[in-house]
């Protein structure tokens, strides 16, 4: 059976990272190759093309089964798709959108990647299905994005939830963007490094020095994670000072948008998480005003370097006709109940019943299941499942009539009976189009 697949591709600024994607998600190839280095917007684009090409090639998939492309770039991206500026590589003013629905003929979206990152996070993530997120990147600097009301927000140039650079205190220190105490400037790791720096060279002792180098040119989180670990009080306190900053940044933050959740991810989090966010956490309990609400939850993002290329599959996959998206449905959830039958959404079934490939659940009507003729199956099969499972309770059996069992080879759909509990596992965890017979 032919597949429909979207492109994700995410471009760094050492890394252009591609992956096919299935609707439902499901990644089917990634590719990583490195950004030229210094190379012109013209290089980048070949960089890009090459990528999608090999995409294609890989898995045997034609152009034309590809429901959409999406690209996230570091920088500002404007509502049209086209990028206003990205500092670290030459895509300032190139009309990217435009350029991939004119060379693919595809839908196509282009955006920041650390909003497209919230919206991987939103999609398959830490934050599934949620219409308010505030999502945080602490690495070299602070990256933000904001799902409010189900909307990414972008602001009227797409520089909207830069929240690195809010001022969190006047007094602090110099930023990069030129503008005084902003997030970054205290809990980006360029900040943290440059205290860390500035104690040691004070005559502060550390275990840091023995941990990241005596030089101290680059202190990686790794290192940093282990300094915390040995409570190393000079780290300790500088994640302390960073982490309260990132505190009273979402104690602002939960002001303006209310949020169900943060949404913190990058590699600082993945490794010192645990010493970070419940000062987070503490923060925005402690705010008197939501005294009486509820505090946003604070999580750590799920899915790591994957997220911002499927946010760019999440951001096309919204332009798309819901019937494209047919080898996406919604299953109902399954379970097996203590007495040995099965319930479907919490609701215990009588008797026998299917789940088609489109997810909706059926009566079997006239049907046996315990001994399926070619007619049966295919009306079984309709809405084109890929696999066939028979969940049969104890004493019961689901045999094949020889001309059913042809129609589902001949149709290539696999056929799985076992019992419930295998049945249920397997159709549980399965990303392929399903039909689960329950026959107990
Ligand atoms: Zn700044």
């Amino acid at each position: 059976m032919f597949k429909k697949y979207f492109i994700g591709i995410d471009i760094g600024g050492t890394k252009i990272y591609g992956g096919l994607v299935s609707p439902s998600g499901k990644i089917a190839r990634a590719i990583k190759v490195p950004t030229p280095a210094k190379a012109s917007a013209g290089a980048i684009l070949a960089a890009l093309y090459q990528v999608i090409k090999e995409l294609l090639k890989e898995e045997n998939v034609q152009l034309k089964n590809i429901l959409g492309i999406g690209v996230a770039v570091p920088g500002v991206v404007d509502g049209a798709g086209k990028v206003v500026v990205t500092p670290n590589i030459s895509l300032s003013g190139v009309d990217l959108r435009k350029i991939l629905v004119k060379k693919y003929g595809t839908a196509a979206a282009v955006g920041n990647d650390v909003n497209f990152g919230v919206m991987g996070e939103r999609w398959l993530g830490a934050a599934r299905k949620a219409n308010n997120v505030v999502g945080i990147f602490p690495g070299t600097g602070v990256g933000g994005g904001v799902i409010a009301g189900g909307r990414m927000v972008d602001g009227a140039q797409g520089a909207a939830a830069e929240l690195g650079h809010m001022s969190v205190d006047p007094a602090g220190p110099k930023c990069t963007c030129g503008n005084t105490g902003c997030l970054e400037a205290l809990a980006g790791r360029w900040a943290i490094e440059r205290d860390i720096r500035a104690a040691v060279k004070d005559g502060e002792a550390s275990l840091i020095e023995n941990i990241a180098g005596k030089e101290l040119r680059q202190i990686k989180s790794g290192a940093i994670k282990k300094a915390l670990q040995a409570k190393d009080p000079l780290v300790t306190r500088v994640i302390r000072r960073s982490s309260e900053a990132l505190g009273s940044a979402c104690v602002s933050l939960n002001h303006i948008f209310n949020p169900e959740a943060f949404i913190f991810g990058g590699g600082l989090v993945e490794s010192c998480g645990e010493y970070i966010l419940p000062v987070v956490e503490r923060a925005l309990k402690q705010d008197p005003f939501f005294a009486r609400l509820n505090t946003p939850r604070v999580l750590q993002a799920k899915l790591g370097d994957d997220a911002t290329m499927l946010g760019a599959v999440a951001a096309v996959r919204q332009e798309c006709d819901p019937r494209d998206l047919k080898d996406a449905p919604y299953y109902p959830v399954v379970r097996v109940t203590p007495s040995g039958k099965l319930s479907v959404k919490g609701r215990l079934m009588s008797g026998p019943f299917f789940i088609r490939a489109d997810g909706k659940v059926k009566e079997l009507g006239d049907i046996t299941p315990s001994y399926l003729a070619e007619r049966d199956v295919e009306e079984l099969c309709r809405k084109g499942p890929e696999l066939f499972i028979a969940a049969c309770g104890a004493g019961k059996k689901t045999v094949l009539a020889l001309k059913a069992a042809r129609f589902l080879k001949k149709k290539k759909i696999a056929f799985k009976a076992c019992g419930l509990k295998e049945a249920v596992r397997f159709y549980s965890i399965s990303d392929e189009r399903r039909v689960i017979l329950g026959n107990f």
